[in-house]
């Protein structure tokens, strides 16, 4: 009878293997490098004898061998788990597995399978670090990994030693441990490139040192915040950079924390797996993995609103005069004037649907003077065509580089006069804040009258005031249902409503489509409530935008790892009903508790929402790696700290809502270890939830 278990850990660099017994002893490990496969197909069928010419075959060759050297067969194994950034969609074929894990759940469960106290390890591999703490508080595992670059990494040790000629199993014992020589620990390349300049003047011993340094360091620096002030912590450190005993001597002096190194530190992952492997095989039976499914009728208010936004972002009507706006100038105002509004961000968001277009916008924004430090979805606007403004609104919060950006286009389409910038106090704290606002906007209807060279009027402006304030009270109705339901539709797709960027608030047709969306969700909920009940999926808030170039993580989130996004943050309505009769006052009010100009609003009304909604957990997609002032790195930590309070995880996502060259490779890693996470906590298992 299959009474062993297989957990195969593949990684950037290395093929990890360990088999392990029923009463859980190592019976077997494998630890290889990898050789990159120089001839034969990339993929194939996965029918082959595994010949080992291609990528998944030559991984196939390798797992076949070790078990055949080892005196194994597949059919000793009653169960196989695989992890690692190697593992893709295709490895199926290729190695029969019963399931998969992340990285950072196979090596929590490798050390806890020897160290079951364990609540801290540092995971160092050849491609990222990874950081893993329990917190008591919420009950979970959390977790950091680095991953956009391959500083902290062992490829930065590797090639370092390839530079100074000394195998990398070599260094520790070369390095001269009384060196106080440092390097850059900020980037590899630039690292790298101080090693060229000291090659020749500063002894090995005390180049090996400074860049063990740099490594420990660097580590710390991405993914070790979770272990700072904690000294006297026992931290096991793992991965295949664990063998440096150098970078262990440094972390033990950065941290002031007991660094151990297990005894299978280099293959943690394979046999974490392993450990699964066993796990899943006792809960056999006993899990419930059904998707979570959806009312299936197609929504109208979705092909209402694409009709819409076709109508206002490519219609040539030039009778109507066009403006230019940024995300949060309201715009009821624009649409009591009659005007064509272009939304520029949302532009560019629907620009960024087409990849080639995207990237020939970025290189000629690039050759401007825009680069990276530039958020992309204002790169893009200076790398495309845009249609001549009549006049450009914009607010001076709470996207400051928007407001500059803006300056410089209307300075590019020489109409400098034709501007408006609208000065935005960050809340409602501010002295007069609410008055700022409203002095502000009436002077840009006063410039806006003297641009199109007719009034605004008023009693157009109060109808547009009460029809915002009717698609406002469906657009409530419409979160209520959503937060006091099981799940009704996929974030994945609703996030693109996106309802209080909206330009199209004051409209008629904005009303429709709310109106629509609320009675679609009543019979969503009908349909959902007799399957589920509110308590029987994780809940998950999204917060800021998504990528917009494809939904691939969000439908990797919601799909593949069973975990709904129940609300996006970008549909929340937090004003009350404004008041027709004093329409600029209850405009400047709505403008200051949309919750984007406040950080400290936003995180207030999350905090409100997580009771009313039952979230389990919440996502931040940091545009821009964390640049954006939306959801830049202060954001995220105060977001973090008040979470935490209340028991409840943030995934922060790095990457860039319109730019897809700079997505980090790890977000993968980092969602499915979050639901682990979230499953382990809820469920008692990674896997998911138990049959009742
Ligand atoms: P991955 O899982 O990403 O393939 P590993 O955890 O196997 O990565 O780590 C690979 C890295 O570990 C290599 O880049 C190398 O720098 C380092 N490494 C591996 N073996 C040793 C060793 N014996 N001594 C020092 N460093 C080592």
């Amino acid at each position: 009878m299959a009474s062993k278990y297989l957990g195969i850990d593949i990684g950037s660099t290395t093929f990890k293997a360990v088999v392990l017994s029923d009463e859980g002893e190592v019976l077997e490990s494998t630890y290889q490098r990898t050789q990159p496969v120089d001839s034969g197909r990339l993929a194939c069928t996965g029918r082959c004898s595994g010949c080992g010419n291609c990528n998944m075959g030559s991984v196939r060759k390798t797992t076949d061998l070790f078990l055949k050297e080892k005196g194994f067969n597949y059919s000793d194994m009653a169960a196989v788990v695989v992890t690692g950034s190697q593992i893709v969609d295709d490895t199926k074929r290729f190695i029969p597995f019963d399931f998969q894990v992340s990285e950072v759940s196979a090596h929590v469960a490798g050390a806890k399978h020897f160290y079951p106290d364990v609540d801290a390890i540092i995971d160092c591999g050849g491609q990222d670090s990874k950081c893993m703490v329990y917190n008591p508080g919420m009950q979970l595992w959390t977790s950091m990994m680095s991953g956009v670059c391959a500083a902290g990494t062992g490829s930065y040790l590797d090639s370092v030693a390839a530079k100074l000629g000394v195998p990398v199993e070599e260094i520790a014992s070369k390095v001269n441990y009384d060196s106080d020589t440092e390097f850059s620990s900020v980037c590899a390349v630039l690292s790298a490139t101080s090693i060229n300049k000291f090659k020749n003047r500063i002894p090995l011993g005390d180049l090996l040192a400074g860049a063990c340094k740099a490594q420990a360091r660097t580590i710390l620096n991405s993914v070790g915040q979770l272990l700072l002030n904690r000294p006297g912590r026992r931290i096991l450190f793992q991965g295949g950079v664990a063998s440096n005993g150098a970078v262990a001597h440094y972390l033990r002096e950065m941290t002031g924390c007991e660094i151990i190194i297990p005894k299978y530190h280099q293959v943690m992952g394979a046999l974490g797996a392993a450990c699964l492997a066993r796990e899943f095989v006792n809960l056999k039976g006993k899990l419930n993995l059904d998707k979570i499914e959806y009312e299936p009728s197609r929504q109208k208010s979705v092909a209402m609103r694409t009709s819409c936004t076709k109508h206002d972002f490519f219609s040539r009507d030039t009778s109507k005069p066009l403006v230019w706006r940024n995300l949060f100038f309201p715009p009821e105002i624009l649409n009591a004037f009659g005007c064509r509004i272009r939304t520029l961000e949302t532009y560019a968001a629907l620009f960024a649907r087409r990849p080639q277009r995207v990237k020939q916008a970025l290189g000629c924004a690039a050759q401007k003077g825009f680069d990276q430090q530039t958020c992309s979805f204002l790169r893009v606007l200076e790398g495309m065509h845009l249609e001549q403004p009549d006049f450009v609104v914009s607010t001076s919060q709470p996207c400051q580089q928007a407001e500059r950006i803006f300056e410089d286009l209307v300075a590019e389409y020489r109409i400098p006069d034709r501007l408006f910038s609208l000065h935005t106090p960050i809340n409602k704290q501010t002295p007069n804040a609410v008055d700022v606002i409203a002095d502000g906007l009436a002077q840009a209807i006063y410039l806006m009258e003297k641009s199109f060279g007719r009034k605004l009027d008023m009693g157009r402006l109060e109808e547009a005031i009460d029809l915002s304030n009717q698609a406002a009270a469906y657009g409530r109705k419409c979160n209520e249902l959503r937060w006091t339901s099981p799940p009704l539709v996929r974030g994945s797709e609703a996030i693109y409503n996106a309802v209080v960027f909206s330009q199209w608030w004051g409209t008629q047709e904005f009303v429709d489509i709310q109106k629509q969306f609320y009675e679609e969700l009543l019979q969503k909920k009908a349909w959902a409530e007799k399957r589920y009940s509110i308590d029987d999926t994780h809940r998950l808030l999204w917060m800021h935008l998504p990528p917009f170039y494809d939904t691939r993580h969000l439908d990797f989130l919601e799909e593949r790892c069973n975990a709904p996004i129940v609300f996006e943050e970008t549909n929340f309505i937090g004003w009350g009903p404004l008041d027709p009769k004093d329409p600029l006052r209850s405009l400047a009010e709505k403008l200051l508790t949309t919750g984007f100009l406040d950080p400290a609003l936003r995180i207030e009304y999350v905090k409100k929402a997580i009771p009313a909604a039952k979230f389990s957990g919440c996502v931040l997609y940091t545009h821009g790696f964390g640049r954006c002032s939306l959801a830049d790195r202060p954001f995220a930590r105060h977001l973090r700290t008040a979470l935490e309070e209340m028991g409840v995880p943030l995934l922060a996502l790095e990457g860039d809502c319109m730019d897809a060259s700079i997505d980090p490779c790890s977000t993968v890693t980092k969602i499915s270890s979050f639901v682990e996470a979230l499953n382990l906590k809820r469920y008692g298992n990674l896997f998911g939830k138990l049959r009742t």
